[in-house]
């Protein structure tokens, strides 16, 4: 009896997930579908292709995602986080330059290694992106995202922060709960993840927000010894 109610529940959190997963696929690969299809009747394809292109990384980001909380076992490397930031950066500033983003990446040298898997590590940074190109909205303001990087003497220290919208208490109270969103096109996965991803490495994982003001990310990295 207890082994079916166990896989009872399992098979309800897989159905959820699932349902999930399924609708938000849906969104992206309809408006695929209704570009395509103009394209056909209109005059050709180059138009609708920033459109195509966009829903197609944003499926791809989705599915990133849903794999990535139901993987298992992590392989880790000792690697320089500097090097892992380092690469990020061509992206960041790419997305940055799409959405009329300025940036500052400040990234400190050090020798020391963390031990990190490498592209979870890259794929918590870009959903962190991700949600502060989402947070300026429409609002007139300078939109500032910025990332800094301090080595400390037992750990890496990394902020992402925006001048966005920021979030109110209310927001604030709900934030890591699975499938918590604000947005009508949200998964309510890219928080949980992050932290999970984070606290799988040993780090911490840390979200202070103001709204109308911005909000900055802390995550805290132990260097391997
Ligand atoms: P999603 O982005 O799919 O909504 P997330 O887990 O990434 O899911 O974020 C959950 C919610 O937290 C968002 O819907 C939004 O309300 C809030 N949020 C996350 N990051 C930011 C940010 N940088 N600025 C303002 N609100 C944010
Ligand atoms: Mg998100």
């Amino acid at each position: 009896f207890e082994s079916l109610l166990t896989f009872h529940h399992q098979m309800e959190a897989v159905s959820h997930i699932a349902a999930g997963v399924a609708h938000e696929l849906r969104n992206p690969l309809s408006v695929i579908k209704g570009f395509l299809q103009l394209s056909q009747l209109t005059d050709g394809f180059s138009k609708y292709y920033d459109t195509i292109m966009s829903e197609l990384n944003r499926m791809n980001g989705i599915i990133e995602d849903f794999l990535s909380v139901s993987r298992k076992k992590i392989e880790r490397k000792a690697q320089s986080p500097k090097k892992i930031m380092d690469s990020l950066t061509e992206i960041i500033k790419s997305e940055c330059l799409l959405h009329n983003v300025s940036f500052e990446i400040d990234l400190q040298p050090t020798s020391k290694m963390v031990y990190v898997n490498e592209s979870m590590i890259k794929q918590v940074i870009l959903n962190l992106l991700r949600n502060s190109i989402e947070a300026f909205g429409d609002a007139k303001i300078d939109r500032l995202f910025r990332v800094q990087a301090i080595p400390k003497e037992h750990e890496y220290v990394l902020t992402v922060e925006d001048n966005g919208k920021g979030m109110t208490k209310e927001v604030l109270a709900q934030l890591g709960k699975p499938f918590f969103t604000t947005k009508d096109r949200g998964t309510g996965i890219g928080i949980p993840l992050c932290k999970k991803i984070i606290e799988d490495h040993n780090g911490t994982f840390q979200i202070e927000s103001e709204r109308y003001k911005g909000t900055k990310v802390t995550i805290r990295l132990p260097f391997s010894s």
